[in-house]
Parts: structure tokens; C-alpha cells; sequence
């Protein structure tokens, strides 16, 4: 069936069509009517299909609730009532990519097979996950995924244990992954940026069984999500098969998933934070220094490639003029910087490590200005 012949099929409406030249695809946006589901096809002869479902997951704390969410419904569904049905995924499956991540604003649960019985298996599999969990029936699967209490004998030490709860604690010994949650906590004291997606472990057990199963029914819902599709497949009975199976259940929803905008500082904020270090280790040489700023938007395509290219040209390189310039005027032993991307607000940050000597003023000097926080 040609789509262009068709301005609606299986429930979609097409949008939009375009040819992009730069990933020789046929670019398709549809919107699925009944349920508000958007979907975007990139159409091309790779054999190498893609599917990812994405909700936008804005944390309104630190609690972990995203990242734990994205854990648990991977522990059975409806049609999948398994206990791991990612691991078993990964033992029979030929897929060519298969992962589950949370980001600060989002959760994204992307498949890629060449197989098309293997991929269509992973679609369903993923979607009835997604939008039928057994997390939300079984109060067990926040206890394992997230956090409990943990008594090995009577007379031990009460405990807290959780999956997410030990990957949080691995995650926050270590001081670079701290320092990057308390860069995201600096600059975004007003909207859901400051908070860590992923859970801080002081907070993750805060987490109630109700949060969670609320977090779930708020987000996991198709007007909240964006379905991505790409590679040389039957567009249309895959259209057939999202909207049959699982689409055409939902009713559309307004929900409020948007991320306000942090306001710009009147003024630079200057913090310091203290770290651990274990007993053993020396503390010379472990001190960082960190230069931050908010730039711009990730709907301004000018300025998110300006700084893709920038923060490369300017520090990636030991030739790089700034990481050169920082290195030269003796402040610390390493430089280091960085443009994230995958945020609404993309940050730049420089990164100073080792023994930092004078700092604010040999910054100064350096004449970084209209920065928002040291
Ligand atoms: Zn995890």
C-alpha cells in the first residue's frame, strides 16, 4: 500500500513528509488520533530496523522514581509474565541493539534487529511492557528494583538494598558522577534539572509503592510518548500492528510533561562541595574546579552544532586553545570540558582536576565572564 495515497491509515495521520538527504531516509510524522501517540518514520533500504518508544519522565524529586520505573517494567507484563523477559530477550534474540535508559527529562526504550520476526517480537515485547507492567499489580518489583530494608540476622545492622538503590551508591562514589549532579543542581534550581534522575541514594528510599504506580500512570501513556521507527520495513502493517495491539486501547490525554524553562541568573553562583575519599587514599591532587553555563536551547539548531563543534575545538584536543590557555596558567593538572546534549537547556562546562591553586582569581584573569556558576 502506498501511504501517499492515504492521508490516514490505521489510525495515523500523516503530518508530514519530507526527504532528508543527510541520512538519505523519507522522513514520515504521523499522530496516531485516538490516543495522541506521535511516531516518526525514517524510511530507507537499511535492514537494520529501529524502534524505540520514548515518554518524556520530568522528576519532580530526587528520588530516583524515573530511572527505577524504566528497571521495573522490564519485570514481566501482561502478555510476559516472566520475571526478566529483557534477560531471556538478550539470550534467544538476534537483535543488533536492545538497551533501556533514563535521562534527566525522559525514559527511552530503543530495539534494532535485522530480523523482522526478531524485530516485531521486540516491539511487542517492549510495548506490552511499557503499557502493561506487573510492577503496577506487585508491590515486590519497587522492593527489588528500587529499595527495601535488609536484616541479615537479628542482631545486624537494619539495611537498605535495592537495584537501583546499589547502582545509585556505585554511581555516586565516584566524584566525577557527583560533580555532574551537583553542576545539573546548581544551574537548574527551579525546574526538574536540578533533580537527579537516576535517584540519589539519601533520597531513593522516600520512594512510596503509590509515587511509583502514580509516576508510572501519569507518564506511561501513548499521548506522552514518542514512537520512533526507522529502516526498510512494511510501514503500514507495522502501523497496523502498534494501533491493533496497543494504540487503539487509549483514550488521548492532556498531560503535563512540558519543562519549564530555568530563568537566567542575575548574578554568578559560586558554590564549593565537600567529597569522600576513603580513609587509605591521599587527598592532594583530588580537588576540582568546575565552570558552567546554560547555552542556549535544543530547538536552536545553530547554536546546539556551534557548541558540538566548539567544545571540541576548544578542549578535546591537547592542542586546544583553551585547554592549552587553562593547562599554561597553572591552575590544575587537567582540563577537561564538555557540551551536553540531551537536554532542553544544554549545559557547557569546564572541568579543572588536581591540585588547584588561586583559583578565582587566576580564572579571572583568564577572563571567562558571563558564566552562571563556578
Ligand atoms: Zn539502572
Amino acid at each position: 500500500m502506498n501511504l501517499e495515497d492515504r492521508k490516514n491509515i490505521h489510525g495515523f495521520r500523516l503530518l508530514d513528509e519530507q526527504m532528508v538527504t543527510e541520512v538519505n531516509s523519507k522522513t514520515k510524522l504521523f499522530e496516531h488520533e485516538k490516543s495522541g501517540a506521535r511516531l516518526l518514520f525514517l524510511e530507507n533500504d537499511d535492514d537494520n530496523k529501529v524502534f524505540s518508544v520514548t515518554f518524556r519522565t520530568p522528576p519532580t524529586d530526587s528520588t530516583g522514581v524515573a530511572h527505577i520505573v524504566e528497571h521495573s517494567v522490564l519485570c514481566g507484563s501482561r502478555k510476559f509474565p516472566l520475571k526478566e523477559p529483557f534477560v531471556e530477550l538478550v539470550k534467544g534474540s538476534l537483535n543488533t541493539f536492545l538497551n533501556a535508559m533514563t535521562f534527566p527529562d525522559k525514559t527511552m526504550y530503543p530495539v534494532a534487529s535485522r530480523n523482522e520476526k526478531d524485530f516485531r517480537n521486540l516491539m511487542d515485547v517492549y510495548l506490552d511492557a511499557v503499557f502493561f507492567p506487573n510492577m503496577l499489580k506487585d508491590p515486590e518489583i519497587l522492593m527489588q528494583e528500587g529499595w527495601h530494608y535488609e536484616l541479615d540476622d537479628k542482631d545486624s545492622e537494619l539495611t537498605y538494598k535495592g537495584v537501583v538503590y546499589n547502582e545509585m551508591k556505585g554511581v555516586f562514589s565516584s566524584p566525577d558522577a557527583i560533580l555532574d549532579h551537583k553542576i545539573l543542581e546548581i544551574l537548574f534550581p527551579d525546574n526538574t534539572y536540578g533533580f537527579e534522575s537516576g535517584g540519589d541514594p539519601d533520597v531513593i528510599p522516600e520512594l512510596t509503592y503509590e509515587q511509583f504506580c502514580e509516576f508510572h500512570s501519569k507518564y506511561y501513556h501513548p499521548s506522552n510518548s514518542y514512537i520512533f521507527l526507522y529502516g526498510n520495513m512494511d510501514i503500514a502493517d507495522t502501523l497496523k500492528f502498534l494501533d491493533g495491539e496497543y494504540l487503539s486501547k487509549f483514550a488521548k490525554q492532556p498531560i503535563q510533561s512540558a519543562i519549564t524553562p530555568q530563568q537566567a541568573f542575575t548574578k554568578p553562583v559560586d558554590k564549593v562541595f565537600p567529597y569522600a575519599v576513603s580513609t587509605s587514599e591521599p587527598t592532594e591532587d583530588k580537588s576540582m574546579l568546575s565552570l558552567n553555563f546554560v547555552v542556549s536551547s535544543a530547538n536552536n539548531a545553530q547554536s546546539y552544532l556551534a557548541f558540538q563543534m566548539l567544545a571540541h575545538l576548544l578542549l578535546d584536543t591537547p592542542a586546544a586553545p583553551l585547554k592549552k590557555a587553562l593547562i599554561d596558567a597553572g591552575i590544575g593538572k587537567e582540563v577537561f570540558g564538555y557540551f551536553t546534549e540531551s537536554l532542553l537547556q544544554p549545559t557547557f562546562s569546564i572541568i579543572y582536576q588536581g591540585q588547584i591553586k588561586q583559583t578565582k582569581k587566576n580564572l579571572l584573569r583568564l577572563s571567562i565572564k558571563h558564566f552562571k556558576h563556578w
